[in-house]
Order: structure tokens, then sequence, then C-alpha cells
């Protein structure tokens, strides 16, 4: 099974998913990856820095980075909260469990200041 290589926080932002994104084909692309790994949860992701699968079509993303310095900072969040470490693979539903934890726990300190947080608070609150 192909590796898919995901920065950390792209763990959380797949976790809150609802069909909004940054354009069209963002959404799209988030949507096909989300069901792909809902189908085939031992799908191993590999964390990365810089731009992963889901950047590949994002508007904002500069080649290899993204133009916001936001994302690198919430990346650095995840790792420094979770304990997982850049270049690590783990199967998606290990991955998801982290971010489940992850979420209930911090999901304010890593990416508080994300335009959609509002969106993926109200969505973790409605899961307790
Ligand atoms: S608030 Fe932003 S960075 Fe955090 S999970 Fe939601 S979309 Fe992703």
């Amino acid at each position: 099974m192909p590796v898919l290589e995901l920065r950390p926080h792209h763990g959380l932002c797949l976790l809150h998913f609802v069909g909004k994104g940054y354009s069209d084909a963002f959404t799209a692309h988030m949507t096909d990856t989300l069901a792909t790994l809902c189908e085939n949860p031992q799908i191993p992701v590999r964390l990365r820095s810089g731009a992963d699968h889901l950047c590949a079509v994002c508007p904002h993303r500069r080649e290899t980075v993204c133009e916001s310095a936001k994302p690198a900072r919430y990346d650095a969040a995840v790792l420094h909260y979770s304990g997982l470490q850049t270049g690590q693979t783990l199967f998606w539903k290990h991955f998801r469990a982290k971010m489940e934890w992850l979420s209930k726990r911090h999901l304010q300190e890593i990416c508080g200041d994300c335009r959609w947080y509002p969106l993926c608070a109200e969505l973790e609150k409605a899961r307790e």
C-alpha cells in the first residue's frame, strides 16, 4: 500500500473536515483523501515537513512551502503535544487515534488562530 505523506497538523484538519476548504479543488482533494483513508485505515502515513499530499492543490502553496507561517507552527505544536516525530510512519488508524486524543486536549493551543478554528472547535464540542 503506498505511503501517504502528511504534514502533522493535517491529521487534525482531516479529523474535522466537513466539506469546506480554500478552493473547490482543495475541497475535492480533501474529500477524496479522507474517503480513501476511511476505507483503508491501514494506509501508512509518513509525517513530513513542508507541503504534503493535501497541499498539492492548495492555492496557498508556494513550491514546497506554504505562503503562511501558521502551518509550520501548527505542525511543531502537534509534534510537541503528541510526541510524534517528522519522518515517523504509522497507520492512519493509529495517527487518527492520536489526533482524536490531541484534539480533545490541545486544539486551541495548536491552531486556535486558524480561520477554520471556530468550526473545528464546534465539531469537537459536539463529539463530547
Ligand atoms: S482549526 Fe485549522 S488547522 Fe486546526 S484542525 Fe481546523 S482546519 Fe486544521
